[in-house]
């Protein structure tokens, strides 16, 4: 088949790649001059386990089938990244119980080589770390995800494919046995394809609105979930990523490493309604208040912002979250596959994700 993706941040580029694979013909439009510019460039590089998502959801499913894709994929393909491992500590009993209910889910969700560990043993493997107890998670690692996605673009090209930059899909239409597809831009024009794949990210919800006799009610409201990191402006002092417990709508302010070892913290969990990137310094308050629960060595003045991401939610504050891949079997409509509120962990899940994208297109 002619196959169109819409959209080249992590998950168009890893079902561009897999279609390929599979002997499809592909394109992939991008609105802007280049590949992950949308909320693939704006995330905290994790290789999630797998540890908290709910039996059964989506992102369960794909975060650990996706995980051990992605580790084989880094290696095949010399991707940069490192299996840090990563402790989820508790500071009191009721946040003990909670990182115990975790262990839980994990076991359950299928996550190898979790264990519980008491605040001794956390501290010899952190030294500045305070917490009566923590989840210890050898599997969670990090990534260089930029050197990620210029690894399944080439793949792409090497099988024929391309990506077209600068290409906004404006709207298109099912007329059998094409999708017409009409992108603005430069060369603005009309093309045919026999499936379409919109990856659209942030963008998804608006670009379904565009297709054509597509049901209304299958289009999910957008919730922006803007997450806020700060950096550490003095020498790293983890050398594995630490989490708290888990907050309505993110994982809690986390220490990050990047794979030059630096620090940083974030994302917390800011609910928007519009599209904004700037970091308010006076956030870092509530960051100083967080992180000296868990590291009650962080000095005074030591954050400083850095960037943020939104988070294409489906669903507000205090509700459950997944992803929806939405393929002719849930809509109707023949070949074409949109992807929904692919959120974290949307890169560690991204081969997963495109496997079952490309198995719904046929
Ligand atoms: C704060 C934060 C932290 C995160 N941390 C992690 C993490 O540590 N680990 C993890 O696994 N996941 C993490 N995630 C999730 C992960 O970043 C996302 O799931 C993933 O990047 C989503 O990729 P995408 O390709 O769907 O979206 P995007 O990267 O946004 O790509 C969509 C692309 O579509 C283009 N586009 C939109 N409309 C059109 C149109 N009409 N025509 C053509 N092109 C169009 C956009 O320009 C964009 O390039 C995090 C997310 C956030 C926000």
């Amino acid at each position: 088949m002619q196959v169109l993706v819409i959209g080249a941040g992590v998950i168009g580029l890893a079902v561009a790649h897999t279609a390929a694979q599979a002997g499809h013909e592909v394109t992939v439009a991008e609105m802007t001059g280049g590949i992950a510019n949308g909320v693939s460039s704006r995330n905290s590089e994790v290789i999630h386990a797998g540890l908290y998502y709910p039996t059964e959801s989506l992102r369960a499913r794909h975060c650990v089938r996706g995980r051990r894709m992605l580790y084989a994929f880094c290696a095949s393909h010399n991707v940069p990244h490192r299996k840090c491992g990563k402790l989820v500590v508790a500071t009191n009993a009721a946040e003990l119980a909670k990182v115990e209910t975790i262990h839980a889910q994990a076991q359950i969700n299928g996550v190898e080589g979790t264990e519980m560990i008491g605040g001794n043993a956390a501290r010899a493997m952190e030294g500045e770390l305070s917490c009566i107890g923590a989840l210890w998670s050898p599997e969670t690692g990090i990534i260089d995800s930029h050197s990620y996605m210029r690894a399944l673009w080439g793949e792409l090209e090497d099988r024929g494919g391309m990506i077209a930059f600068a290409t906004p899909v404006e709207r298109m239409s099912f007329k059998a046995p094409y999708w017409r597809v009409q992108f603005g831009g430069r060369e603005p024009g009309t093309f045919d394809f026999n499936a379409v794949v919109n990856a659209a990210g942030l963008g998804a919800q608006a670009l379904a609105r565009r297709i054509e006799s597509y049901p209304a009610e299958q289009v999910p409201r957008l919730v922006l979930g803007k997450g806020n990191y700060f950096g550490y402006a003095g020498k790293p002092v983890f050398s594995r990523l630490i989490y708290p417990t888990p907050v309505d709508g993110g994982l809690g302010v986390h220490v990050t490493l990047d794979m030059a070892g630096r620090m940083r913290f974030g994302p917390d969990v800011e609910w928007i309604t519009e599209e904004n990137y700037a970091v308010d310094p006076r956030r870092a308050d509530g960051f100083y208040a967080r992180i000296r629960g868990y590291w009650p060595g962080l000095p005074d003045n030591s954050l400083v912002p850095d960037y943020s991401g939104i988070r294409p939610k489906l669903r507000g504050p205090g509700e459950q979250a997944d992803f929806l891949i939405a393929g002719p079997a849930e809509h109707g409509v023949p070949h074409l596959v949109n992807l929904f509120g692919i959120e974290s962990p949307g890169l560690t899940a991204s081969l997963s994700i495109a496997e079952d994208v490309v198995a719904k297109l046929a």
